[in-house]
């Protein structure tokens, strides 16, 4: 069976971990089945649709290597969705109501009152054609409802099993707005029949307009698409994952240095079966995927396993490939030297700027003598054998250890208290520098 998807966020904010999600399960799924993925732009609502934000979705999924075979914007296709309202109409599922919001808000509370459900009490389908004519006249603009059929409506879910619900409980749903604003119940159907898309794949935040699309799919004629519907994914301590509050963007990651691939990595895991760990390629993951290992509950965004995952891929970085990452001219011997003390690769600019720049050595009260012994006693030639055979010699010939003897060289060499390992960048400043430094001297 050929399987088409689509990613449908609203450019209304940046991308977060949580959208990423989503479009990362879509791209794999597709993927995996030799499938279509669809970027779809849900940009009905105009006043709060930003093309900014359009633009920086595309940015930020192409930064995560999730490319698209077809881009839809929903603002294309308003003649669609017109002539899916007027099948609607023809039909008698799609009818004109008034009621303001207060009308409704009031209408609601009698209905809780009574000990009804809080459902619209389809009120407008008992006006006659005079009733209406009265009501426009007195300036009011109707909104347009779906009217459902009374039923359960049951779907095999993907990620939640078998899923359904009443109708009864639910309200008609509003398709269209007073002001002509067609809502996104409606057009999402009608993007997704029109498109061919087979499986829809989104948050499980979208599970009660599951229950009223399938019976629009219906309405439309068309085909019913197989739903998966992902359990919202929370920050570490359970928190909602707000778009709009800028939480965890991706442009956030990706601006402190985070790799792609350690995003993807980390949210193909999450609520699944698989251990978070690091994979090479969009491909071995989708080559992986599969909805048994799919879980119910939350999962939870954690970024110090994000962090973690980061820097087992620095460490692991080849020269090749750091190079496109840092903006220094640095070498291979450099790279290899400090990749493993690194949490993102731009911090290679201030380990080359130690190692290659003038730098004021830090020398505390007390350590003098003892780092102008080490100056006299520093061979001419350095290679990564030095720094044990140079340090034990010191260390007989001064009677310190441990941090006594190394932590005056540490302060000395680079001006700081942490680092890559000594042995491998002593060679990298350097004899004359390293001299310079234990003495005392700017080099
Ligand atoms: N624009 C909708 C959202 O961002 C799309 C939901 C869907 O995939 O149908 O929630």
């Amino acid at each position: 069976m050929s399987v088409t998807v689509r990613f449908a966020p609203s450019p209304t904010g940046y991308l977060h971990v949580g959208n990423a999600r989503v479009a990362l399960v879509n791209w794999l799924f597709a993927r995996h089945m030799q499938g279509k993925f669809i970027l779809r732009i849900d940009d009905t609502d105009r006043a709060r649709s930003k093309p900014e934000y359009d633009e920086a979705i595309r940015e930020d999924l192409t930064w995560l290597g999730l490319a698209w075979d077809d881009l839809q914007r929903q603002s294309d296709r308003d003649a669609r969705y017109h002539a899916a309202m007027a099948t609607l109409k023809a039909a008698g599922r799609l009818y004109p109501a008034y009621e303001t919001p207060e009308e409704l808000d009031t209408a609601r509370k009698m209905r809780l009152a009574r000990k009804l459900p809080p459902v619209y009490g389809r009120g407008a389908l008992a006006l006659t054609d005079a009733d209406r004519a009265k009501l426009e006249a007195e300036g009011r603009k109707p909104h347009w409802r779906f009217k459902l059929e009374d039923a359960k409506v049951a779907w095999t879910d993907l990620a939640h099993g078998p899923a359904g619900f009443e109708t009864k409980h639910l309200s008609d749903p509003v398709l269209v707005r007073e002001d002509g604003a067609l809502l996104y119940t409606l057009t999402s159907v009608v993007d997704d029949i029109d498109m061919g898309v087979t499986h829809v794949i989104r948050g499980d935040d979208h599970m009660t307009n599951t229950a009223v699309q399938i019976q629009l799919f219906d309405a439309l004629g068309g085909k019913v698409p197989t739903f998966a519907h992902l359990p919202l994914m929370t920050g570490a301590k359970g928190e909602g994952l707000s778009k709009r509050e800028g939480a965890l963007s991706l442009r956030d990651l990706r601006a402190e240095g985070i790799e792609p691939m350690a995003v993807n990595s980390l949210l193909a895991a999450l609520g699944t079966s698989d251990a978070v760990a690091m994979h090479k390629s969009l491909d071995e993951l989708a080559a992986a995927f599969d909805w048994a290992k799919f879980g119910r509950a939350s999962p939870k965004f954690d970024k110090v396993d994000l962090d973690r995952l980061n820097a087992q891929f620095i460490h692991a970085m080849p020269f090749a490939e750091a190079k496109a990452h840092v903006n220094v001219a640095m070498d291979e011997p450099f790279w290899l030297a400090v990749r493993g003390n690194l949490t993102k690769p731009s911090d290679a600019a201030e380990w080359w700027s130690v190692c290659r720049e003038p730098l004021a050595p830090v020398v505390q009260d007390g350590d003098g003598d003892f780092l102008k012994a080490a100056a006299e006693s520093l061979p001419e030639a350095i290679d990564t054998e030095t720094w044990p055979v140079w340090t034990k010699a010191l260390a007989a010939a001064t009677e310190r250890k441990g941090k006594a003897l190394f932590q005056p060289l540490r302060l000395a060499l680079t001006g700081r208290e942490h680092g890559p390992e000594m042995k491998n960048l002593l060679p990298l400043i350097g004899p004359a520098r390293a001299k310079a430094r234990l003495l005392g001297k700017t080099a």
